[in-house]
């Protein structure tokens, strides 16, 4: 057997990839890492295959001696908030998160509500391969249901207080859990809410799941339709969130979080901002007026959480819109996030245009380059020489930075492809860095 984790634990389409018997292996291989004792949370996202999954690995967690918590419909940060709140050793969710209604996932969350480690998969692809244990009929683990989502929303909204200006706000749950949080949530602090996609449908027949711009053609226009302030859309386990201003221009992730640490981090003390090397330089800007600093990491979730476990951290966020809030859940949190933009915006006044225009503006460019994954290593050696003696980063990649902007290029971790991404102050700029980037891993490509 070869290596179950991915980036966002076990991922595949269902009944070929993941099915109920790898579900029930995973549960027991759990229960086994705890020492077939204690108390796991269970919570899924709405897809059709996702019930049937939760029994399975609830079957394999009390086959080897574990207690079941069945939380049942939840959001990724619902669930991650749910294991700490009801003191549970451990949590599995059950969600593929943006992709496909076909495609389902497995993932494990620690005490402290944070992804499990690498390490701790690596332990626990052992076991699965060796089979882990089960315990004699008397011991078998129980298992019990509750709900998390009250607390999680009541909890909430203790952390922040009712809105003092009534924003217009649409929401695009995409069928799919957040509907079951985040119009509650924003009704209580004041909003009127407009919601679209909320019926519960684990086909999700409206949209794809990924809150990127061209899934959301629908809620741009609804924004516009409905004269509302902003728009909002999670993706399939909201742990993700994509704002739209009022003109249904749609925010890069990087900005959505800049605006949402504002607001976060306004009156900390030196503030530490932890994000990756590929996200923009809008959150440097955030860090100068806020008086912090930031911590850049490898791309993903996980670097991020790992940096924050090592070193402490106030706030974590990603390109893509991901942002973590370290003294809330250690996890992504697509609510919050939303929450926090939004308090911002009652407070600043402004339209969400504005507000976005008050951080300075970046241009971006993305390109690609063909690249078989048995070169990937030589070429990223060639490129480390070549620039070194520049300003250069290389904790994921080859970043080199310039006076008015940067690049990095940077292998993909599963297609037979090189990224290259720049950024600069004007967009001419932005592709012309781009450009060098390219130029250089096309001229170390010839070479070898
Ligand atoms: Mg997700």
């Amino acid at each position: 057997m070869g290596k179950l984790f991915g980036t966002f634990g076990v991922r595949g389409i269902v009944n070929r990839e993941l099915t109920p018997e790898l579900a029930y292996k995973l549960g027991l291989a759990l229960a086994t890492h705890l020492g077939g004792t204690g108390t796991v949370a269970i919570g899924r996202d709405n897809r059709t295959s996702g019930e049937m999954f939760e029994q399975a690995v609830a079957a394999g967690l009390m086959a080897g001696g574990c207690d079941v918590l069945r939380l049942g419909l939840t959001p990724t940060p619902v669930l991650s908030f749910a294991v700490r709140y009801f003191s549970c050793d451990a949590g599995v969710i059950i969600t593929a998160s943006h992709n496909p209604a076909e495609y389902n996932g497995i993932k494990f969350l620690g005490s402290d509500g944070a992804g499990f480690e690498r390490e701790r998969e690596t332990e626990i692809e052992k076991i699965v391969e060796e089979n882990g244990k089960t315990v004699s009929w008397e011991k078998c683990g129980k298992s019990s249901t509750a709900d998390a989502i009250e607390p999680y929303v009541r909890n909430l909204l203790t952390k922040i207080p009712k809105f003092e200006r009534k924003l217009k706000v649409v929401v695009d749950c995409g069928n799919a859990v957040g509907a079951l949080v985040t119009p509650y949530i924003l009704r209580e602090l004041g909003c009127e809410v407009i919601s679209m996609n909320s019926q519960l449908d684990g086909t999700f027949p409206a949209r794809k799941l990924e809150p990127v711009p061209e899934n959301l053609g629908e809620l741009s226009k609804a924004v516009v339709a409905c004269e509302a302030d902003v728009g909002i859309a999670h993706d399939g386990d909201a742990d993700r969130t994509a704002i739209v201003d009022e003109n249904g221009e749609i925010l890069m992730g990087d900005r959505t979080f800049a605006i949402a640490a504002l607001h976060y981090l306004r009156g900390r003390r030196n503030p530490k901002i932890i994000t990756t090397v590929a996200t923009s330089s809008v959150i440097d800007d955030v860090a100068e007026r806020l008086g912090g600093s930031v911590v850049r990491t490898k791309v993903g979730e996980p670097e991020i959480v790992g940096e924050y476990k090592r070193n402490g951290g106030d706030i974590g966020g990603e390109e893509n819109g991901g942002v973590l809030f370290f003294d809330w859940t250690p996890c992504r949190d697509g609510i919050m996030t939303a929450v926090q933009f939004l308090a911002e915006l009652a407070e600043s006044g402004l339209k969400v245009s504005e507000l976005n225009n008050t951080l300075p503006k970046y241009y971006q460019v993305k390109m690609r380059i063909e690249c078989p994954h048995e070169l990937k290593q030589r070429v990223m050696e060639v490129l480390r020489n070549k620039f070194s003696g520049e300003r250069i980063c290389t904790i994921d990649g080859v970043r080199v930075d310039f006076e008015d902007g940067w690049f990095i290029v940077r292998p993909s971790g599963t297609e037979p492809i090189f990224r290259c991404f720049a950024e600069a102050k004007t967009p001419e700029r932005a592709k012309e860095l781009a450009e060098i980037g390219m130029r250089e891993l096309k001229s170390c490509l010839s070479g070898l």
